[in-house]
């Protein structure tokens, strides 16, 4: 697990906590997570913009249990943030050259991610991290069309996704010191970032 310089704190006082850091690095890297980075919840960033990116230019709006307006607003995610001094940042890497197409290679990359991110925070509950929940990254692709507004399929596994909830990833990354870039081309390997709030 790697930690950078400004918002470092120990998950690994205890040789538990040692076990467990590599058991979720372990397990992440099956689900495509190669890092995971501690950080404070004050460095998470929520904006307003966010949800006006998912209100205009995403046809997913209003078509899932996992994106607005059935995830938290703003404001519910900023009093959310507030009960948890701790989160991990999960980073992952991707490339499909299909990205706009809702086709199975990409559902399957989605899907991937998502149940490994859900099993992480599962993971972290299980070893004593009680309060530990996880935003996913993107939308859910568990089903292949979402029964919404009907009852969901997988509700075990239904989790609001990190953007859904208004959190700026981008300006998260600064704050933390991250270096990050955007894929300018269809064919170039993207970043998926997930976030499980830890206590
Ligand atoms: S599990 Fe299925 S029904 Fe539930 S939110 Fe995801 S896609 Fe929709």
């Amino acid at each position: 697990m790697q930690s950078n310089q400004r918002n470092v704190y120990s998950l690994e006082k205890s040789q538990k906590e040692k076990d467990t850091v590599e058991d979720l690095r372990k397990l992440g890297k099956k689900h495509n997570i190669n890092e995971i980075i501690p950080l404070s919840t004050g460095d998470i960033s929520v904006a307003q913009w966010v949800r006006l990116k998912c209100k205009y230019g995403c046809k997913k709006y209003g078509t899932s249990w996992c994106c607005p307006p059935e995830t938290p607003s703003p404001d519910e995610t900023k009093a959310l943030l507030s009960e948890y001094k701790k989160a991990l940042l999960l980073c992952g890497t991707a490339r499909n050259s299909q990205f706009y197409m809702d086709n199975q290679k990409k559902r399957r990359l989605q899907v991937n991610g998502w149940k490994g991110t859900v099993a992480l925070e599962r993971m972290l509950f299980l070893a004593g991290y009680y309060k530990a929940f996880a935003l996913v990254s993107e939308n859910c692709a568990l089903c292949k069309e979402c029964s919404y507004p009907d009852e969901c399929i997988f509700p075990m596994d239904r989790r609001p996704s990190v953007e859904s909830c208004s959190i700026d990833i981008f300006q998260t990354l600064k704050n933390i010191g991250k270096p990050f870039s955007l894929a300018h081309d269809i064919a170039e390997e993207y970043n998926c970032y997930s976030i499980i709030l830890l206590e």
